[in-house]
């Protein structure tokens, strides 16, 4: 009898002892699926962990996989945060009910409001962490540099069928055009698309750095890309990459007027999140100066956090170190979508 207490108190010291552990246990980690994988990242993910005894476990597939794979996993999905490309892909998702909102004062100084989703009473639902441009290349030799200083000049009969691009339902030139849109109106906006399908060299066709690569062969005298590819071939020690670089020059459009069209990586926090704090935290991470040189600069990006610069001479070369950029706020994307792809389906833009 004297030892049953003391056995008793151990018993139940053992017990939460036990129990304390488990749950840390089970806090202390993180689901991500991510759209990215560029080896830079996983010294951002790696430190997180350090900093926070966090564990990451991450799913890795492109942005439709993983849309797709949120959807059928419904309320029983693990992800807690889902980082995608571009502000038309997250605007998707987020229309699809993915995302929750969220509130967080660092995020709010950190991340300029038009990189992010428009705000509601409960906060925002995704956040861009880095930004690449979306920039003309031209061939020097059929083209001159005042004839493409805009995105609005594309549309001139003069570039007739000199311009290429990926299909106009792409990601990256819906946001675009949303954009551009947003800016001349519906009337003009559609106008222009119009004028950009007829200046095509070809039926759009590829990904960006085709379009790159037609400009130098000659079958296109000018397109549009991201930075991000050009910067790839830039950096590039292949002599038929370095053929290509030198073959093209590269324009930030609208440096007179409305700014360069930016577009983001971004994340958001997942509707069915399990581990939500821990989410937040992540995302006030990739927010910091640290996490942002590894987000931007593992793919030849540019940071999103005010006052924080990537230092990358390939985005030097291109004269991408200190430019204008859009303020147009890419929630607009997410308006004007839909009626961009009506637009372009009217104008026989594929
Ligand atoms: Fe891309």
């Amino acid at each position: 009898m004297t030892l049953a207490r003391p056995l008793a108190l151990a018993l139940a010291a053992a017990a939460s002892f036990a129990v304390i552990p488990t749950a840390q246990a089970q806090d202390k980690v993180l689901n991500i699926y991510s759209a990215r994988h560029y080896q830079t990242d996983e010294a951002m993910y790696d430190t997180f962990t350090k900093n926070t005894g966090i564990k990451i476990n991450r799913v890795d597939a492109d942005d439709a996989g993983i849309v797709a794979r949120l959807r059928a996993e419904g309320s029983s999905s693990p992800a807690d945060v889902i980082l995608l490309v571009d502000a038309a892909r997250m605007a998707s998702a987020d229309s699809q009910g993915l995302f929750q909102p969220i509130q967080s004062a660092k995020l709010d100084a950190a991340i300029p409001a038009n990189l992010r989703a428009t705000p509601t009473a409960e906060g925002i639902t995704w956040t861009g962490f880095s930004t690449r441009a979306r920039v003309i290349v031209y061939d020097p030799l059929r083209v001159n540099a005042s004839d493409v200083a805009t995105y609005e000049q594309l549309a001139d009969p003069k570039l007739k069928g000199l311009l290429c691009t990926r299909s106009g339902s792409h990601p990256y030139n819906l946001s675009l055009f949303a954009t551009v849109v947003e800016r001349l109106g519906d009337a003009k906006g559609e106008a222009w698309l119009q004028g950009l399908v007829n200046n095509m060299a070809r039926s759009p066709k590829g990904g960006d750095t085709d379009q790159i690569k037609a400009v130098a062969s000659g079958e296109c005298g000018v397109a549009l890309t991201n930075t991000y590819y050009m910067a790839r071939l830039i950096k590039s020690t292949k002599p038929e990459d370095q053929a290509v670089v030198d073959k093209v020059r590269v324009v930030f459009p609208n440096q007179g007027t409305s700014g360069t069209h930016v577009n983001i990586a971004g994340a958001a926090v997942a509707k069915h999140a399990k581990h939500r704090e821990n989410a937040v935290a992540f995302m006030e991470y990739l927010a910091s100066p640290f996490a942002q040189d590894y987000f931007a600069n593992g793919n030849n990006e540019f940071a999103a956090a005010k006052g924080v610069k990537i230092d990358n001479p390939a985005i030097k070369a291109m004269g991408g170190d200190n430019f204008k950029a859009e303020t147009v706020p890419l929630g607009v994307v997410a308006k004007n979508m839909t009626k961009v792809q009506q637009m372009l389906d009217r104008v026989g833009y594929k």
